[in-house]
């Protein structure tokens, strides 16, 4: 299928050629044309699957035709026809970066309110007008309650990642800005799941939805190869770390550490060790977390030492390589992780080192993704209990293992190339 086919407009059609996108992902494909209707959609599709697009495309569309008549300008309050509500600044900022670059050849505004950063560049970014507003919903609730935000002309309401805001704790305020929002709104809900929480808030606000549901089982979201080395202890793992640092090449890497304190202390380390590493957590505040993740878009650092809350959303091509230095005590974020790398259709490798303790873990991912995820041993670096999964010693680095290679793809690779 061609993006042609979904009936959008001319100046978007050039936005995707200029992005290098052949074709529409399968959740662009389904959502696209319904939103262009004007249907409320309940969508499930993990990140790397081009989400984001799939509801900017249409909001940009039937802002640029539908919505002819631009809002009101009012002094210092932003009245915007669009918000898209995510759970994260991160994730809050790519969505406002991918509907700023689609919409290049429309003249319509977008404006990104996170909390963590001073108020005034926001008051002035709303005052200059705002026709996308994509924002968490704490720091939207505190702009409506200034009065800088006015929600009544919302003609398109989106809900990014819907169960992890919940899971975040933001029911009262997104369910606080959904009153604000006009009853005869449009609204999208995306979430990985929609049992309990999320499926009672998805019925609560939508009127009969179209349902998408582009998950193969909870797969990687693209043709990722992930592996598995076997450790003896923290300090093998810190072995194996050097060895696939080194062996990275031209890539980028991200390191995900259980908490906020061993981030610091690997990044100090592997800097140390004369690599360009920065540590990226929760504790950092927002300017030191721009900074980073900068330096991460711009090549300054090649291997970004992350806790899961920090990295969410995060969107940078150059990551060729996830490394699970501690695995994710939940299965799902396993998932969030490695689509870390293999962004934009481009291929990736996701490695995760376990240790005894973490073999229980281990086998939660594999259900979960409903894939084994095959063991490897590193020339030099076996573990010295041997896996009934591990191949025999002294095969080369990589080498397969066995059946289960990679993950099965949530979607058919998509043939773009990489953007640099
Ligand atoms: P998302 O799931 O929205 O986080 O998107 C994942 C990545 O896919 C982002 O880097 C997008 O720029 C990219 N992307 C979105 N749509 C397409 C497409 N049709 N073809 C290739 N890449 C895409």
């Amino acid at each position: 299928m061609r993006f042609e086919q979904l009936e959008l407009i001319p100046p978007l059609l050039q936005s995707l050629a200029a992005c290098g996108y052949d074709e529409p992902t399968p959740i662009q494909a389904q959502t696209i044309p319904l939103l262009l209707q004007g249907r409320d959609v309940i969508a499930s599709a993990q990140t790397g699957t081009g989400k984001t697009a799939a509801f900017i495309l249409p909001a940009l569309q039937r802002l640029a035709t539908h919505g002819t008549r631009p809002t009101p300008r009012r002094r210092g309050v932003g009245v915007p026809r669009v918000l898209v509500l995510a759970p994260t600044r991160e994730l809050a900022q790519q969505v406002a970066t991918q509907a700023t670059r689609y919409g290049d050849q429309l003249r319509l505004r977008t404006v990104c309110l996170f909390g963590g950063a001073p108020y005034p560049p926001q008051y002035r970014d709303l005052e200059r007008g705002v026709d996308i507003l994509v924002a968490t919903p704490g720091r939207l609730i505190d702009h409506v309650q200034r009065g800088r935000v006015d929600l009544s002309r919302l003609s398109m309401l989106v809900l990014d990642e819907a169960d992890r805001m919940l899971d975040l704790g933001f029911q009262e305020d997104v369910e606080r800005v959904c009153s604000l929002a006009p009853a005869e709104r449009q609204t999208v809900l995306f979430s990985a799941t929609f049992d309990g929480a999320a499926g009672r808030l998805a019925a609560a606000l939508t009127r009969t939805a179209a349902r998408i549901d582009v998950r193969t089982a909870h797969a990687a979201p693209v043709a990722i190869e992930q592996r598995v080395h076997f450790a003896d202890d923290r300090a093998h793992k810190y072995r194996i770390l050097d060895r696939l640092l080194a062996e990275v090449g031209e890539g980028q890497s991200i390191v995900f550490i259980a908490t906020k304190r061993d981030a610091e202390t690997l990044a100090n380390k592997l800097r140390d060790e004369g690599h360009t590493a920065a540590a990226l957590h929760g504790d950092m505040n927002q300017r030191e977390r721009d900074r980073t993740v900068m330096r991460l878009r711009r090549g300054g650092v090649r291997t970004l030492v992350a806790t899961d809350v920090a990295a969410r959303g995060l969107d940078v091509p150059g990551i060729s390589q996830v490394i699970n230095f501690d695995l994710p005590r939940q299965a799902e974020s396993y998932v969030h992780r490695i689509g870390r790398t293999g962004r934009a259709g481009a291929s990736g490798i996701a490695v995760s080192l376990a240790n005894a303790s973490e073999r229980g873990t281990l086998r939660q991912i594999e259900r979960y993704t409903g894939s084994a995820i095959p063991a490897r041993v590193l020339p030099g670096l076996e573990p010295s209990r041997r896996e009934p999964t591990a191949p025999a010693r002294g095969r080369p680095s990589y080498a397969p293992s066995g059946a289960g290679r990679k993950a099965r793809p949530a979607a058919p690779p998509r043939r773009s190339s990489r953007r640099r």
